[in-house]
């Protein structure tokens, strides 16, 4: 909850909104959608473009690492549900067994 930042790091310039908002926001001066900075991390002041710069890096940064956590859970939560389909292919067949088979199958044709 509260205010937080979106930016324009082309413009140097900071638009705040309620934390709670998920739509676009556009740069006041050239139109191009902001970034998402959040609450926490304080705004540069526009006079001082090589903070702008380190905050846009590590910005970038941050979300390639998020990414990179996302494909990794991803990942791991894939081989997780072929190794219980595994698993559970080599016991014998019982009636629970064909309709559990395919919720994991299809869950991992979600992922
Ligand atoms: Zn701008």
């Amino acid at each position: 909850m509260g205010m937080g930042a979106w930016v324009c790091f082309e413009c140097r310039i900071a638009v705040r909104r309620n934390t709670q908002y998920r739509g676009q926001v556009p740069c006041p001066e050239c139109g191009k959608r902001c970034a998402y900075l959040g609450y926490k991390i304080p705004v540069p002041p526009k006079s001082k473009p090589r903070l702008w710069q380190q905050l846009q890096v590590q910005l970038a940064r941050e979300r390639a690492e998020a990414h990179q956590q996302a494909v990794l859970n991803n990942t791991r939560l894939r081989h997780e549900l072929e190794r219980e389909i595994a698993r559970i292919e080599r016991l014998p067949t019982n009636p629970g067994r064909r309709s559990l088979l395919r919720q994991l199958q299809n869950r991992l044709s979600y992922l």
